[in-house]
């Protein structure tokens, strides 16, 4: 059976991991994977997750399957987080409970072959390394276009724009909600209002990643566009994942949530998407889903998870303008969002910050703005902009 199957190049990031792992210089930077760290260059667990964790640990009182739907009220719970309190009651909202992001996008894409097998998807570029094998996956065409010109440091909103009015009705457009991985390029408000009415107008449905809400500029403010696109659009795909905003990265926490227009259409999708996941993972893992739900459901553990995210967010605010004041041709990394920025280095460049002062970061550029301890700010800085002289 395997005698012919061909090895497969392993990922670029993940040999990247692998390279930063095997490396004990001292002073080492390893900016290259997407994990908050704080000024100490730690991934700690939230203390509200902890003391949910704790009231978990105390009040569970059996491990028996919670079912194909997971942890209803966790899905629920996240409505008004992701819609706001009013778009969080409108009929016909499915939620559902999925192995992190990952899960959602692939259940979401899956969910739009089973409604329409020539569905293509729009997809800008760069874009985060896994959307392509997940579309793909899902057996969708994609339909490219760039989205970011990365030496103008800016995003080609006219190539995007272009890309909309070729769409055909029934496509469906992949749009980050916010944080735009691996740029941080985020749509302004004056273009999302373009987007939605160009989705609107051509009958694009639009499906947004959102798995960096709260990291931006706030939770309301990230989801903005997301909002914008919901009241304007019939349908509406969203995929969520709380393993960064809540640092569960690796208990795979996340919500597919899709706008069907009425509660008889919900329960025909329904259908679908459960029939889907079970052939997938059948059922979610549960438990830091019930984590986050325990957390929403007390307003002592929102508020001190809210603060904590606060305190996320704004080290990444500072950070970016550290790094912006270094030198004038850094100063667009203040205007981005998020965890992520793209230098505008050449591979090759990439490649000696990696031999001459081990720093690591993606050989696209693309670099984990909080991935870095107080103390290396200056030398990061520095090193690059060595690095874009030589
Ligand atoms: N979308 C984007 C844009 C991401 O960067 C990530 C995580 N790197 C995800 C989705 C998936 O997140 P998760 O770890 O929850 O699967």
């Amino acid at each position: 059976l395997f005698t012919g199957l061909e090895p497969i190049q392993t990922d670029s990031l993940l040999r990247l991991i692998q390279l930063a792992a095997e490396d004990d210089r001292p002073g080492k930077i390893d900016v290259g994977v997407g994990v908050y760290r704080t000024s100490n260059g730690a991934t700690p667990i939230l203390s509200a997750i902890k003391k949910a964790e704790k009231i978990l640990w105390e009040t569970q009182e059996t491990k028996a399957y919670l079912g194909m739907s997971g942890d209803k009220k966790y899905a629920e719970l996240l409505k008004p987080i992701v819609f706001g309190d009013d778009l969080a009651q409108m009929d016909g909202l499915i939620g559902l409970q999925t192995p992190g992001g990952c899960g959602a996008l692939t259940l979401g894409f899956m969910l739009a072959k089973a409604a329409n097998p020539a569905t293509r998807v729009l997809v800008g570029t760069p874009t985060w390394a896994n959307h392509p094998p997940v579309i793909r996956g899902a057996g969708l065409e994609i339909v490219e276009y760039d989205y970011y010109l990365k030496g103008e440091t800016r995003i080609d909103f006219d190539a995007m724009m272009a890309a909309f009015d070729a769409a055909r009705p029934g496509d469906v457009a992949l749009l980050h909600g916010c944080c735009h991985n691996p740029t941080g390029a985020d749509l302004d408000a004056g273009q999302w209002a373009k987007v939605r009415a160009k989705c609107a107008e051509k009958g694009i449905i639009p499906f947004v990643d959102i798995a960096y809400q709260g990291l931006g500029d706030g939770i309301d403010e990230d989801a903005e566009g997301l909002r914008g696109l919901v009241h304007a659009c019939d349908e509406v795909i969203v995929a969520q994942s709380c393993d960064k905003n809540f640092g569960v990265y690796r208990d795979r926490v996340g919500c597919l949530f899709v706008k069907t227009g009425s509660e008889e259409r919900a329960k025909v999708v329904n259908s679908h998407i459960m029939q889907i996941a079970r052939t997938m993972w059948s059922m979610p893992p549960d438990h830091s889903a019930a984590a986050v739900r325990i957390i929403l459901e007390s307003d002592e553990l929102r508020a001190e998870w809210l603060d904590e995210l606060d305190m996320m967010r704004g080290r990444i605010v500072d950070l970016r303008k550290r790094i912006a004041s270094s030198d004038p041709r850094l100063a667009y990394i203040a205007d981005q969002k998020g965890m992520f920025s793209m230098m505008p280095l050449s591979p090759e460049q990439v490649e000696k910050l990696r031999i001459d002062h081990a720093i690591y970061m993606a050989d696209s550029g693309r670099f984990n703005v909080c991935g870095m301890a107080d103390e290396d700010v200056d030398r990061f800085c520095n090193a690059v902009l060595e690095a874009m002289d030589g």
